[in-house]
Parts: structure tokens; sequence; C-alpha cells
């Protein structure tokens, strides 16, 4: 019997675990909690403007990333030219170290990663689908082989599956694990295991303005932790994303100003990430922006990785994991490969 696959979560490592499945004999189904694919790595329109709101660009990592994403099409491939300055608590933005050769994304968004990765497989993506329960069944009952069922939060089930992948960040897989029912050993370690991985919180604004500045850097990144604003970054450098005559600004604000500010209101909150914007730029126009939009990610970046054993633990029982968490590193890429190496795994099961 072809073998039924579940995936939690269509980020870049759900979609990149699909993708590595395209050939397998193998029947996906993908279950995402938002209506669009891309989890992290993220685009929202508005006014005009198309900007990536969460991952800036996927980092050309190594030659297998970049023969990938040429794979998935050239037709409105963007390659930011413009490179990333630095800057220090005192908000001088100076030339940095920019090894980054390719910094990638799409005329349309970064959301074309899990797009065309998801385009090119059979895999059914069911979204709007909150996984809220996981049980293991059959096993005990002693049917032929054990599968994992799942419940979402309309308490609509999904499956059996014969493996199951999660991909959502860490604490929100440590949720499933404990909403999960598998009389096994091995279930309270790894969801020990998963929920020792720390995530830092940041909160994104997007500030458009009617001018446009021509600054010789396309983002700026803050190096030493000391300064309220953790990253700033010009989306009128991505071909597509902002018409012409305007801008558009990413601040994605230091992790503590996020947490601190994570559910203030917008009206508040941006009036005050634009007065940080403006300081950092000295140029008082920045205060006052045209409009203002944002969003706040939880679990942005994660700050440890997994107990690599512990998670590969239940493999054998069809229960893999992926996503950056995993892997330790907060990039599109490395999510993506961690996906696309289970996919493999799952692939390779007898
Ligand atoms: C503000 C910000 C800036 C960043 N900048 C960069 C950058 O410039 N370059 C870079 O390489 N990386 C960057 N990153 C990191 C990068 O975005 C992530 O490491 C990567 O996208 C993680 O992919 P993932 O598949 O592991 O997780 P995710 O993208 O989080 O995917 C998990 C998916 O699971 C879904 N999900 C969660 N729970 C459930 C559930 N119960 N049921 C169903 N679905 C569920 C979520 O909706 C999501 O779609 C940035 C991240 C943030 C937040």
């Amino acid at each position: 019997m072809t073998p039924r696959v579940g995936i939690v979560g269509a980020g870049a490592a759900g979609a990149g675990a699909a993708y590595a499945l395209r050939g397998a004999d193998a029947e996906v189904t993908i279950l995402e909690k938002s209506r669009g694919v891309g989890g992290r790595a993220a685009t929202r329109r508005k006014n005009d403007c198309r900007y990536d709101h969460g991952a800036n660009y996927v980092k050309e990592g190594d030659e297998r990333t970049e023969s990938l994403i040429r794979d998935l099409g050239e037709e409105g491939l963007v390659d930011v030219e413009e490179p990333v300055w630095i800057f220090e608590g005192d908000g001088e933005i100076r030339e940095g170290d920019d090894d980054e050769a390719h910094k990638w994304t799409w005329t349309e968004g970064i959301t074309q990663l899990g797009k065309r990765l998801l385009d090119r497989t059979d895999a059914e993506v069911r979204k709007g689908t909150r996984v809220e329960r996981i049980a293991r069944e059959g096993a005990d009952v002693g049917s032929e082989r054990s599968t994992w069922t799942l419940t979402d939060t309309d308490g609509a089930t999904h499956g059996p599956f014969d493996a199951l992948l999660l991909t959502p960040p860490a604490p929100q897989t440590a949720a499933l694990l404990e909403a999960t029912e598998w009389d096994d050993d091995r279930l309270g370690a790894l969801t020990d295991a998963v929920a020792d991985v720390e995530y830092r919180t940041i909160r994104t604004f997007v500030l458009n303005y009617p001018f446009r500045e021509a600054f010789p850097w396309y983002g700026a990144v803050n190096v030493d932790d000391g300064h309220e604003v953790g990253w700033l970054s010009r989306e009128e450098c991505k071909d597509g994303h902002v018409p012409d005559g305007e801008s558009l600004l990413v601040a994605q604000m230091a992790p503590d100003w996020s947490a601190d500010r994570y559910d203030d209101p917008l009206e508040e909150a941006g009036a005050d990430a634009a007065k940080l914007v403006a300081d950092l730029l000295d140029d008082e126009r920045y205060a006052d922006p045209e409009w203002v939009d944002d969003q706040g990610w939880r679990y942005a970046l994660p700050e440890n990785g997994a107990d690599g054993e512990a998670v590969r633990s239940a493999e054998d029982a069809g229960l893999f994991f992926a996503g950056d968490w995993t892997v330790g590193e907060g990039r599109v890429h490395r999510a993506l490969w961690s996906g696309h190496d289970a996919g493999e795994r799952i692939a390779e099961r007898d």
C-alpha cells in the first residue's frame, strides 16, 4: 500500500519535505493553520506594495540551495544587490563585512519559495487547519501497522498516516506532543527535548513613505544587541515590491523591546518604532510614515537547537521532526533542508 505521510506546517521545512517526497511512492497531506503557505517566510500586500514581513530573503547558504532556487524557476527571482551594513548601540550605520553573495526573494515575495516547492508536488495542502491533538493508533489493538491520526481545532480528524512529520516552531511542537496519546516511554523525553528550545521574539513594523532616498545599503543589522532596532531594510531594493517614488522600511525590533511591546496597539508602538527609525537614520521625516503595518513573531528565531538524538528517537515509529529548531539556526534554507532531509528519510522507510 502507498505510504500515507502527514506533515504539520507548510513553512520551508514542511514544503521542503513534500518536495523531497515528490518522486517517492507516498501520498502526502499537509495540514497548515494559516490561509497561506510559507510560514515565517511570509509576504503581504497592501496599498500597491508587497513586502516580506518575516524572513527578508533566502541566504545563499551553499551550492545545493542555489541550485534548488534556480530549479524552481528564474522568472521573478530577485537577487538583492545592495549590501547589508551594520550598526551598534550608538546608531551609526556603517559598512560591514557583507559576505552574502546572493540574497534571494521573488517579485511576488518570499512566499514564492513555499508555493513553488509545493507546486512541484502532488501534496494536498489543507489550509486553515490547526492541529490540536495527535493519537497513535493500531499497535495495541494488534493491527498490522500503527498509524498516526490528527484532530484539528474544529474537531475534524486527519489521517491515518503511516509517517508523521511535525514542523511548527519548537514550543508549538512541544504543545502538540503534550497533546499526543502514545503509550511509549520515549514521548516524555522527546517532549522535554523539544520544549528545551527557546525562541527570540520579534515585532516587525512596516513603514511606508511617499519619498525615496538613495542609501548605499539594502539592510542594516544591529551587531551588538545594543539598539532597540534590531534590523532595518529597504523593501524598494526588491524588484516589484514598492511603487516608484515611495519607500517601505521593514524594522524588526530587538527581542527585549519586542517582548515588552508585543501587545501594545499598533498606533502607539508603530509611532515609537518610527521615531527610533528616524533617529537611526538621523532624518526626522521617518518619524511620520504615510502608513504602518506590523506583525508579531512570538517564535521568531531559535536561540538553540534541540538534542538531535532525542529528536530522531521516534523515527522507527514513524514520527519525524523538522524545522529551524532542529538545526539550531533561524534561516530559511536551513529549515528547508532539515525538512528535505526528513522527507528523504521518510521515503527510505520500509
Ligand atoms: C522577523 C524574521 C526575520 C527573519 N529573517 C530571516 C532572513 O532574512 N533570512 C533567513 O534565512 N531566515 C530568516 N528568518 C528565519 C526564517 O524565517 C525561519 O528560520 C524559517 O522560515 C523557519 O521555517 P520552518 O518551516 O522551520 O518554520 P515556520 O516557517 O514557522 O513553519 C511552520 C508552519 O507550521 C504552521 N503551524 C504551526 N502550528 C501548527 C498547527 N498546530 N497546525 C497546523 N500548522 C501549524 C505555521 O503556521 C507555519 O506555517 C527570519 C524570521 C523572522 C520571524
